[in-house]
């Protein structure tokens, strides 16, 4: 938090002494009412300068509107009672904490507010979670944030453009729905472009679990954030009368009640825009567990695979708080205020069990079997004991949608005879050089083939605080490696080929994989998805193919290379077919 740009005469700046401030957000989306009027939050936001826009150092709300091409003014937070503009940069009044709903809806002031408060709130609980910040996948420091940009009642994140673009719909009633106040589909697009600085190669043509996946995140941190509010669970468990009578009387909630509460929550998200916004979330929680919907057909678009994610993770929610629920009942400690702090720490861990998963997945063909793997080990290493059958809940939850534990690709190294002379272990902390050069010297160890190219893309360090407060410093770093082959070529590696594929189609694969190294530079794991797994690419060219995910030059699976940020535009359009979706 530089102060330079403040200092005047050489005297130190006025600082904020708390880290985070207060903000009025709609707390849903304008549809979701208390009393008749719309339930506002009080959102905590890390404090940071803002110049009119507002305008931080991760992002800049521009209210530019491409329909009309109109630029409306950029709204000035600061607090107008500080006379001296400058100082007052780090000064913030909170306009809307009275605002009535006709302000809420008309002044863009607020809309740039609240989507920039989302935004902010939502980097920071994933930068928590991982220990580090979070790049953009574009070379500037800021994400545009754009709350008016277009008619259409839509939003998408686009890379090309560093920004994210919520449309707007006049209604019929003269009233307009705007998407920048729903706060899940501003926390949506802000995860994507989050993820997309995770992991960027999750945006090239893959398994259908990956753009899942990408649709899934969002949705999950919206959920298990608002899961987290103990208020929330409590007022949900007074009026849900069978649920408090077993409370009060000490008897276990059962997971079939547990998950009518979660019902009740996810309801609320989304229950319209006024009728434009899906209801993704109701679904995916409703979504009864069962192996087959993995191999539907009908669960092969992105939003919809997603579902199968989310509702796995609920499900596990759910008997993480049960589980927690009946520790208390055999201790005689059972209240409602109990439960509801119960649910609220099962959400809390569970979201940040999800979050660090990230650093221990694939850089490449992530699956959902991945995203359990990558959880259960990654928890395992931060919390050894799990005194509350944590990760068994999520193993048996996901395990009734079809999404077991792989045995094999997260391998444990930390005895394995690598090679760490000539390494660095300081320039392996942030260099990719140095992290090839271990790789380099240690292919046979690590199974690797040296006719495929291998890139690392990533080096990233990673600070975890363990429920003993002990903290895990690790060093994160991934790789991928490519193989362009002919349609003839992969047949005789292996890959079973559809019939639109034919003998000189051109057809990229990939492999690729995240090395895990502690503070002193030495490996621990390496999770591995194999360039050469013929049964993995004989899946993702038979999907690939049957989606007609052939690129203007009819080859199949290359990298989509600059114009990546299009499938999310594309992804998100409005389709009747599927309900209009985010
Ligand atoms: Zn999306």
């Amino acid at each position: 938090m530089s102060g330079l740009a403040d200092q005047q005469d050489g005297a130190a700046p006025p600082r904020p002494a708390s880290r985070t401030r207060v903000m009025t957000i709609i707390a849903q989306d304008p549809a979701v009412q208390r009393d008749g009027r719309i339930v506002r939050a009080a959102a905590t936001v890390p404090v940071d300068r803002l110049e009119p826009g507002p305008r931080s150092h991760r992002f800049h709300v521009v209210d530019y509107d491409g329909t009309s091409g109109v630029l409306h003014p950029a709204a000035d937070l600061a607090d107008p009672r500080e006379p001296d503009p400058r100082p007052a940069r780090w000064t913030y009044a909170d306009r809307f904490a009275q605002a009535s709903d006709e302000v809420l809806l008309g002044d863009f002031a607020f809309h740039a507010q609240n989507v920039y408060a989302i935004a902010a709130r939502t980097l920071a609980r994933l930068e928590f979670a991982l220990g580090r910040r979070i790049e953009w996948e574009f070379r500037s420091h800021q994400l545009y944030l754009v709350p008016h940009a277009f008619v259409e009642a839509n939003a998408f994140y686009s890379r090309d453009d560093c920004g994210l673009f919520f449309g707007y719909l006049p209604q019929p009633d003269g009233t307009t729905v705007h998407t920048c106040l729903s706060h899940d589909i501003v926390a949506h697009e802000t995860t994507h472009a989050i993820l997309d600085g995770l992991r960027p190669r999750f945006m090239e043509p893959g398994l259908p679990d990956q753009p899942g996946f990408h649709e899934a995140l969002g949705d999950i941190v919206a959920l298990l954030s608002v899961f987290s509010l103990p208020e929330l669970i409590e007022f949900a468990l007074t009026t849900e009368q069978d649920a408090r009578n077993r409370v009060e009387t000490g008897n276990d909630l059962t997971e079939q009640l547990a998950q009518g509460i979660l019902f009740g929550v996810a309801e609320q998200f989304g229950s319209t825009t006024s009728g434009v916004r899906g209801s993704a979330l109701r679904r995916s929680v409703k979504l009864d567990p069962n192996a087959a919907w993995l191999g539907d057909p009908g669960f092969q678009e992105p939003h919809r695979r997603g579902e199968i994610l989310v509702a796995a993770l609920t499900r596990g929610l759910v008997k993480m708080w049960t589980g927690r629920l009946a520790q208390l009942a055999d201790r005689g400690a059972m209240s409602v205020r109990a439960a509801a702090e119960a649910g609220a720490k099962a959400a809390e861990h569970l979201l940040t069990m999800f979050i660090r998963a990230l650093d221990y997945a694939p850089a490449v063909e992530l699956e959902f079997d991945d995203v359990l793997d990558a959880m259960l080990v990654a928890d395992a290493v931060v919390a050894p004991d799990d005194a509350h059958g944590y990760r068994d809940a999520v193993r048996e939850a996901f395990g009734t949608y079809g999404i077991v534990q792989p045995t094999d690709r997260i391998v444990d190294v930390a005895a394995a005879p690598l090679y760490y002379d000539h390494v660095n272990a300081t320039a392996l902390r942030t260099n990719p050089d140095e992290v090839f050069r271990f790789v380099w010297q240690n292919l046979d160890a690590l199974g690797l083939c040296p006719e495929y190219e291998l890139e690392v893309a990533a080096v990233r360090p990673a600070v975890r605080i363990g429920p003993d407060g002990l903290l895990v410093e690790e060093v994160v770093a991934d790789y991928v490696q490519v193989l362009d082959l002919t349609g003839t070529q992969a047949g005789e590696r292996g890959i079973g080929l559809p019939h639109s594929v034919s003998g000189d189609t051109p057809i990229q694969i990939w492999g690729g994989g995240t090395l895990i190294f502690d503070q002193f530079g030495r490996l621990k794991f390496h999770q591995r998805k194999r360039l050469d797994d013929w049964d993995r690419q004989s899946r993702r060219v038979a999907y690939l193919a049957h989606r007609g995910l052939f690129d203007t030059r009819n080859r199949l699976g290359f990298s989509l290379g600059a114009s990546r940020g299009l499938p999310f535009a594309d992804l998100h359009a409005p389709d009747r077919g599927i309900e209009e979706r985010w």
